[in-house]
C-alpha cells in the first residue's frame, strides 16, 4: 500500500526514501518545498527530479489533500471549512480575519475525550486522533482554497494569506502528542512552510506530562493553557481531567516551564456567568498566576445551547480586563469570530451546517 508523503518529517522521510526505494537521503529535503511550499500534489510535476525517481515516488507515496465538504463565510469574514477524512470523519478547520493577521484554526482530534462541561467538541467523545498528513492536510486544503479564489473572498474582499496557526480547533493537542508535534517541526522548516515557533500555538486543557515533554523536545511553538477556572472544586466540573492534574500541580509546571527571553504563557479563561466569573475568582486569579511569565486571554463563552452555561456579561468581562492589567498582568479579551456560523471557540462539531444557515452567513461551495 502506498504511504502518505506528508506524515514523515524530514529526518524520517530521508530513512524511509533509503530503506523503501533506495533513493539518496538528499531527496527528503528536495521533496520539502515542492510538498509544503509549492504545494504541489503530483509527483510528475517536481520537474527538478529525475523522471525514474518521480516515478518511484509516486508508486510508493501519495500527497493527501482532505475532501472539501463545505465552507462557510461570518459576515466577519472568517471562514468555517469541514472537510472529509479518508475513513468519512469529518472536522474543521477555522480562518479567523483579525485586524492585522489572519489566523488558522486547526484541529487535532475527531472529537475529543476531555468532554469540557461547556464544549461542544467535549460532547461528541473522542473519535480518533488525527495523523500528521490530516493535520497538515488542513493547512494545505486552506492554502489552496485562498490560491483558487486569488486572495479574494466573494464579494471583492481581500482574504489574506494566514501568519498564525493555532491548535485550537477540535480535539486535545496533547492527547495526539507524536502527530501534533510532527506537524509543528514540519510547519517550522524554514524550506517548507517556515511557519517561525512565535507563528504556532498549542492549546491544552492541561495534560502535565505532555507539557514536560513538549518543554523537553522543545516543540517550535507556543504554549497556551486553558485554565478557565481559579478552584479546583470548579475546575474539577468545567474540565474534568482537572482530577488527574489539579490547579496547584498544573501551576507548578507552568512555573517550571522554560522559556526563550521574552517569551510568554497564554492562559485562556473562558468566561461562564456565575461559574468562574466572581469577584473572587477575580482576586484569586493574579495570585495563581504569580511567578509565571504569562499573558491572559479573556474568552467570552460562546453559546452552545444545551449545555447549561451563559456567557459573562461585558461589563464583568471588561471589568476583568481592567483589573487584570492594573494588577501589572499583560492581559487581552477575544472577542468572538464567527458565531453566526458556528465558527468561534468551542462551536465545532464538525457537521454540515443545515440548509438554513443563519441569515447573514454565506453557504460557498465555491472552492
Ligand atoms: N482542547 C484544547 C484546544 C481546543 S479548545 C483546549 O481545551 O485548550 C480551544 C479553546 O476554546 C480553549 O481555551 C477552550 O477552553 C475554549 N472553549 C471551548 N468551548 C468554548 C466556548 N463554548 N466558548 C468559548 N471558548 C470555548
Ligand atoms: Fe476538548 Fe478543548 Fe473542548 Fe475541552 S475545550 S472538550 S479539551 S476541545
Amino acid at each position: 500500500m502506498k504511504q502518505q508523503i506528508l506524515n514523515f518529517d524530514e529526518r524520517e522521510l530521508s530513512q524511509l526514501l533509503q530503506s523503501s526505494c533506495s533513493l539518496e537521503p538528499y531527496r527528503a529535503k528536495q521533496l520539502i518545498p515542492w510538498l509544503y511550499r509549492k504545494r504541489e500534489t503530483s509527483f510528475e510535476a517536481m520537474t527538478d527530479i529525475a523522471k525514474s525517481v518521480r516515478e518511484l515516488l509516486s508508486e510508493n507515496f501519495t500527497i493527501y489533500r482532505p475532501k472539501l465538504l463545505q465552507s462557510l463565510k461570518s459576515v466577519d469574514g472568517t471562514r468555517k471549512y469541514l472537510f472529509q477524512l479518508e475513513g468519512g470523519e469529518t472536522v474543521e478547520t477555522v480562518l479567523i480575519k483579525q485586524p492585522k493577521r489572519w489566523t488558522l484554526c486547526v484541529s487535532s482530534q475527531v472529537g475529543c475525550a476531555v468532554a469540557c462541561s461547556f464544549c461542544v467538541t467535549g460532547t461528541l467523545g473522542l473519535k480518533r486522533n488525527l495523523e500528521t498528513h490530516e493535520i497538515l492536510g488542513q493547512v494545505l486544503a486552506v492554502r489552496d482554497d485562498i490560491a483558487a479564489r486569488k486572495g479574494y473572498d466573494g464579494n471583492g474582499t481581500l482574504i489574506d494569506d494566514f501568519y498564525n496557526i493555532v491548535f485550537m480547533g477540535m480535539g486535545e493537542p496533547f492527547h495526539n502528542f507524536d502527530n501534533v508535534a510532527r506537524a509543528v517541526r514540519l510547519l517550522n522548516h524554514p524550506k517548507g512552510f517556515d511557519f517561525s515557533p512565535r507563528k504556532l500555538t498549542v492549546s491544552t486543557s492541561g495534560v502535565i506530562p505532555a507539557i514536560q515533554r513538549f518543554a523537553e523536545e522543545e516543540v517550535g511553538a507556543n504554549l497556551a493553557i486553558s485554565l478557565n477556572a481559579t478552584t479546583d472544586e470548579v475546575r474539577n466540573v468545567v474540565i474534568p481531567i482537572n482530577k488527574r492534574w489539579p490547579l496547584s500541580e498544573l501551576l507548578a509546571t507552568l512555573r517550571d516551564f522554560p522559556l526563550k527571553k521574552g517569551k510568554r504563557i497564554t492562559i485562556e479563561y473562558v468566561m461562564l456567568a456565575g461559574v468562574n466569573d466572581t469577584f473572587q475568582d477575580l482576586q484569586r486569579l493574579p495570585k495563581l498566576l504569580h511567578g509565571i511569565q504569562s499573558k491572559v486571554n479573556l474568552i467570552p463563552y460562546n453559546d452552545n445551547s444545551g449545555l447549561g452555561y451563559s456567557a459573562s456579561s461585558r461589563q464583568i468581562i471588561e471589568k476583568w480586563h481592567q483589573t487584570l492589567l492594573d494588577r501589572g498582568l499583560n492581559c487581552t479579551i477575544r472577542w468572538s469570530k464567527g458565531n453566526d456560523i458556528s465558527a468561534a471557540c468551542g462551536q465545532l462539531a464538525a457537521k454540515n451546517e443545515p440548509k438554513k444557515v443563519k441569515k447573514a452567513a454565506v453557504r460557498d461551495h465555491s472552492a
